[in-house]
């Protein structure tokens, strides 16, 4: 039984790819990126024409491989030392929303990735935003852009629970002729991050990188089923798709074949995400070490740690992770692009309880997978052990290795899968 990945199409075989798409960056020569409905976005070898050890830098970056926090980050000054071993890196937390009330309000939170991406553009001199827009062609799927105003950063507004490969055009960013920033979610920025060490003018290029949390990213099937229970027939005719945002949180709602969308039955975001969506995350997501972003220079999530009242006006919660995203926050805010106030550590504590469980439960989780040999990254200097030992309940200690037997032979992890 292969336990180590020796080749990048064993990430790909055993469910450990995120869909980042930075080995399509690197190697677009030989492969591209393609929906593939029942996992997420996936690599496909358009030419078999090479030696696998051509994707050595590949393999190198995958944070299907391995995620590493290095040597010095905790050695930065001023960390808040409460949250080191369970969240990362945190300078400061901030609760603040874009100051633009359009902004504001067809954001996911509150808008304040938008706003920070828009402050980037017009007073830091950066030329461009590396994110996430819907297809045209199929609004249920997404596909990545460089925005270089409001008006393009706005048709990327809003998270989008389904595949998306932020990386893959990484390219624009290495060859824009000022630096840009990166939206992704935190594998795309970890892979954003692995990469930028190898390649110099894209080291250069990246003038800050934002990461949404996440607790995971469904397969184009769980939005395929959320459609159908929302009356789509055909999702091929429908013009649009917006999973929450315009309120806080917002409804998941769809725009029909002439922008109308009174024929199809909204959705809360606990109906859509918490009943339909999140039954669909691919097998990564559920050994995902890193839910908030901990190498980004900004990560941003919601605080949950109220109920939003009914049409509340959206709230963000910032994490600035480095000294470049804490500067860049507080000069956002000093231009009236953002809007907030700084908050205590507790605050990120009581609004991401069940992120904090899940990242327990993750030592127990690749014990099991190591004793019954299955495939599983590496991860180093994320405190495993102890958030295992000191934030799961006895049973839950118990569950987080009994589950992951228990999906080894559901999930079938232990076999190749094929995508075919
Ligand atoms: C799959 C997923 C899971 C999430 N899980 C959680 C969670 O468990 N807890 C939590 O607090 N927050 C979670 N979030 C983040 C949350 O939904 C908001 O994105 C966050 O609060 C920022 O809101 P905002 O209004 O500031 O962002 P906005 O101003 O609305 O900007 C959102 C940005 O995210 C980009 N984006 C949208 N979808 C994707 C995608 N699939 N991949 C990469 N980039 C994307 C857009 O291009 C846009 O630039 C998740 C987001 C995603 C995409
Ligand atoms: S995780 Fe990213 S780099 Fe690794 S195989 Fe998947 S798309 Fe490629
Ligand atoms: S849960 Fe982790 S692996 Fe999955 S999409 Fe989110 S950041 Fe990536």
């Amino acid at each position: 039984m292969l336990c180590k990945l020796n080749k990048l199409s064993d990430v790909i075989d055993y469910q450990l790819c995120c869909g980042c798409g930075v080995c399509a960056y690197l190697h677009p020569e030989f492969i591209s990126i393609v929906d593939v409905p029942a996992f997420g976005r996936r690599p496909r070898y358009t030419n078999f024409s090479f030696d696998s050890s051509i994707l050595k830098d590949a393999m190198q970056v995958c944070p299907g491989i391995c995620l590493a926090h290095s040597k010095n980050v905790f050695n930065q000054k001023g960390l808040i030392a409460s949250l080191l071993k369970n969240w990362g890196p945190v300078l400061e937390i901030w609760e603040a929303h874009a100051a633009d009330p359009e902004i504001r309000f067809k954001g996911s939170s509150g808008g304040a990735i938008t706003a920070l991406a828009l402050y980037c553009l017009e007073q830091e001199n950066m030329t461009g935003v590396l994110h996430t827009v819907p297809d045209d062609e199929k609004p249920y799927c997404n596909k990545t852009v460089l925005s270089q105003n409001k008006i393009e950063l706005l048709a990327g507004i809003g998270s989008r629970y389904s595949p998306a490969s932020p990386c893959e055009k990484l390219y624009e960013v290495e060859k824009a002729l000022q630096p840009c920033v990166v939206i992704g979610k935190p594998c795309d920025i970890a892979a954003t991050q692995n990469v930028r060490k190898l390649k110099k003018r894209l080291d250069t290029n990246i003038g800050l990188t934002i990461a949404c949390f996440c607790a995971g990213t469904p397969s184009t099937n769980g939005t395929l089923e959320m459609l159908r229970q929302m009356g789509v027939g055909d999702p091929n005719c429908i013009s649009g798709l917006r999973y929450r945002g315009y309120g806080w949180p917002g409804m998941t709602t769809v725009q029909g074949e002439n922008d109308d969308n009174c024929y199809y039955q909204a959705l809360s975001y606990k109906e859509s995400w918490g009943a339909i969506l999140q039954k669909y995350r691919q097998w990564r997501c559920y050994i995902c070490p890193d839910h908030t972003g901990e190498f980004a220079d900004i990560a941003v999530g919601d605080p949950w740690y109220r109920e939003p009242q009914k049409n509340e006006l959206g709230q963000s919660l910032l994490l600035a992770r480095t000294e470049r995203g804490r500067q860049i926050i507080s000069k956002a805010i000093a231009s009236g692009y953002l809007m907030g106030n700084i908050k205590e550590a507790k605050i990120l504590v009581a609004s991401q309880p069940n992120l904090l469980k899940t990242r327990g439960r993750l030592w127990g989780q690749i014990a099991a997978l190591k004793l019954f040999g299955v495939p599983h990254p590496s991860f180093k200097r994320f405190n495993l052990f102890s958030s295992w030992l000191f934030h799961l309940t006895f049973r839950e200690k118990i569950a987080s290795v009994a589950g992951t037997i228990k999906r080894i032979y559901r999930k079938k992890l232990k076999n190749r899968v094929s995508f075919e």
